[in-house]
């Protein structure tokens, strides 16, 4: 079915759902709602950026994992794993439609202390209460499956050989959203500046060419703006753009198997990208950067990267860096976790920011979600209230362990 094209200008003065952003969560909630038989309103979705080549979503490294030391964020992830694997048939069977390959070799987080070992011990018990296969795993038993790490100064690995890899959400990105409009969604290039409230509800949001369009309900799925969406409500979220560096390298003797998604001590984290290898890690100081601060430090692959992946595994000696980039962050400086359901008073402003590293794997529970609380007034599957903005008024972080 031809798609009629984005223009600037909505079609509608009023709509049932404005969602501000239409990358990953935008785009994932604009198709949950449009597939929920019990939802029949109008959508639009604000996107200031068609190319959308500065998102957090165009610089990801799509992986998924059930790693995670919260129930919460385990359960997540799991339905992102069913989803992904039966996306096609999830869409309706369109064979246009690809299949979305998990590449899933696990990710390999090693311990180089007591305080490590702790925190997977820990996190093992409660994935395997939630049918996780998590395995923990001697230096011994990590160097008969893997003889290519150097495993001096680990004392424990936890690895999980299923439901964890790269995955191509860029392409689930995509679907989602031409799906959504082929539901009838409408996309427009445009900025939302303003967000009218009057008392305890959002009546509606100003766009940057100067239309004030009435919003039933509003959704804040900007991303590293998602405190400055939010500040034209009225409310704090503790939200910033963190930088988080990328490089992707062929190395002249490739390994003979997979590199799981290996979550070094050094903070560094690699894995296997096809015949190369990526890796990324955070820089020496992290402070908040301005929305279009992607200056890249290239002493860091020097000083730090390279360094460190050729200690872990020493055939990385000799390598190239193929590409590298800048993502950002949309860092949750409370406890790196999402922010999602309504406001507590102002109950059609809803939350989805805060996704931090791990938002990618997040997307099809988020969408899910912010259709049933739009759909249903709550949550209907998964119940998400942990993740909500009241733990934000009360400055009670959500308690997870594994944070990349
Ligand atoms: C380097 C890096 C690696 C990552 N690796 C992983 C990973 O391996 N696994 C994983 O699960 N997650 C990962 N993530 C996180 C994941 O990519 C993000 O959580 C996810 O892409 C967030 O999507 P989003 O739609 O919330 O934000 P974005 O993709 O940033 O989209 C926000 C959108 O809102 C638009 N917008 C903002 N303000 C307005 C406005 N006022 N009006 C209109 N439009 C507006 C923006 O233009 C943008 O298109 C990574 C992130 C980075 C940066």
């Amino acid at each position: 079915m031809a798609l009629t094209p984005i223009t600037a200008t909505p079609n509608l003065s009023s709509y049932d759902v404005i969602i501000i952003g239409g990358a990953m969560m935008g785009s994932s909630s604009a198709w949950f709602l449009s597939n929920n038989p019990d939802f029949d309103g109008s959508v639009l979705v604000v996107e200031r950026d068609p190319t959308y080549e500065f998102t957090s979503t165009a610089r990801t490294n799509s992986c998924i994992r059930q790693q995670f030391s919260n129930p919460l964020n385990v359960r997540i992830s799991q339905f992102g794993v069913e989803f992904l694997r039966a996306f096609r048939e999830r869409l309706g069977g369109d064979p246009e439609v690809p299949d979305i390959v998990l590449q899933e070799f696990g990710y390999m987080y090693l311990a180089g202390n007591d305080a490590a070992v702790q925190v997977l011990t820990e996190s093992q018990q409660v994935q395997a209460d939630h049918g996780v296969a998590t395995r923990l795993m001697t230096p011994e038993q990590i160097a008969a499956e893997y003889p290519f790490y150097n495993l001096d100064g680990i004392v424990l690995g936890s690895h999980n050989p299923s439901n964890e890899g790269y995955f191509d959400g860029n392409s689930m990105f995509d679907w989602w959203r031409r799906k959504a409009r082929q539901n009838g969604v409408e996309y427009v290039t445009n900025e939302v500046v303003g967000i009218n409230r009057e008392g305890d509800r959002i009546e509606s949001v100003t766009l940057r060419s100067g239309e004030v369009i009435t919003a039933g309900t509003v959704v804040n799925a900007s991303g590293p703006r998602g405190a400055k969406t939010a500040a034209m409500a009225g409310f704090a979220l503790p939200v910033e753009p963190r930088r988080r560096y990328t490089f992707v390298f062929s190395a002249e003797r490739p390994l003979d198997r997979d590199l799981p998604l290996t979550i070094d001590p050094s903070g560094v984290h690699m894995r296997s990208d096809g015949a190369n290898y990526l890796c990324g890690c955070p820089p020496y100081e992290d402070p908040a950067v301005a929305f279009d601060d992607f200056e890249l430090d290239h002493s860091i692959w020097e000083d730090k990267v390279w360094p460190a992946i050729a200690n872990r595994v020493p055939a990385f000696e000799a390598v190239k860096v193929v590409n590298s980039w800048i993502g950002h962050y949309a860092f949750n400086t409370l406890d790196h976790n999402a922010i999602t359901g309504p406001h507590p008073d102002v109950t059609n402003f809803i939350f989805l920011n805060g996704f931090s590293g791990h938002g990618f794997q997040q997307s099809p529970a988020m969408g899910r979600g912010v259709s049933e609380l739009i759909a249903y007034r709550g949550y209907r599957t998964l119940d998400m209230r942990e993740l909500g903005y009241e733990r934000i008024l009360e400055n009670r972080p959500f308690l997870e362990k594994a944070i990349i």
